[in-house]
């Protein structure tokens, strides 16, 4: 990574748009910008407010969803289950329409990715996650009412293990639905990706989502 991108672990700064920490993202990056010019097709900022109590964090993002759109979850179906789930337990409002000047808005509530740049093969490398992981260390910093975080499988579920320093990710496996307690007070929700493979195959459902979710939300009602 440029030492220019490195971010503060006080105060949150996004990766400029231009941020060359991952060569073989930047080159896909590139050769997508000269492809599809009218596509984000650079590091995708956070959806939400800063002062949220719950984070969920995504792995990457989608090429012709959130890479295209330039907003999380935006543009491919995984964010129509997403989006649907959020307004049904009050986490968001609005109208969901896809498209990043519709008008959702997130309520307590932000979105995140462990690694910003579109990968190729919705596969990031071990490097890759190292190298962007400290803008989602410095964005939980800058996250002062953080409470609750949900993964959205397991490579989010490790990264953000990771990212909070915890040492023994063999204490905190990965289990769908589960709500791990962490050492700093802080909840930790497993849940599948909300992939079309994953409800299409059937390993998950909306009623297994909503769960994951309803979940949540009580939890941050306790909070
Ligand atoms: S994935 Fe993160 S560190 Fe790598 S180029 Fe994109 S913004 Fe920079």
């Amino acid at each position: 990574m440029s030492s220019a991108a490195v971010p503060s672990t006080e105060v949150f700064a996004p990766p400029p748009r231009d941020c060359d920490g991952c060569p073989r993202l930047v080159e896909f990056r590139q050769r997508h910008r000269a492809a599809f010019t009218d596509w984000h097709n650079a590091p995708v900022p956070s959806f939400g407010p800063l002062e949220a109590r719950l984070l969920i964090v995504g792995l990457a993002p989608g090429l012709r969803g959130a890479n295209r759109t330039g907003r999380p979850f935006t543009g491919d179906y995984a964010g129509d289950l997403l989006y649907s789930t959020l307004l049904t337990f009050g986490l968001a409002e609005g109208v969901y329409r896809a498209d990043p000047n519709d008008s959702l808005t997130l309520k307590d509530a932000r979105i995140a990715n462990a690694v910003r740049c579109v990968p190729p093969e919705n596969k990031p490398l071990p490097a890759e996650f190292t190298t962007c992981r400290p803008f989602l260390r410095s964005e939980i910093a800058a996250m002062t009412n953080l409470r609750v975080f949900v993964a959205l499988g397991k490579g989010a579920h490790d990264q953000t293990l990771r990212t909070l320093g915890v040492k023994s990710l063999a204490r905190y496996p990965f289990i769908h639905g589960r709500l791990h307690e962490l050492p700093d007070g802080r909840v930790l929700a497993d849940s599948y990706h909300c992939s079309r493979y994953n409800t299409n195959t059937g390993r998950l459902t909306e009623a297994m989502f909503h769960d994951v979710f309803r979940a949540v939300a009580d939890r941050l009602r306790q909070a």
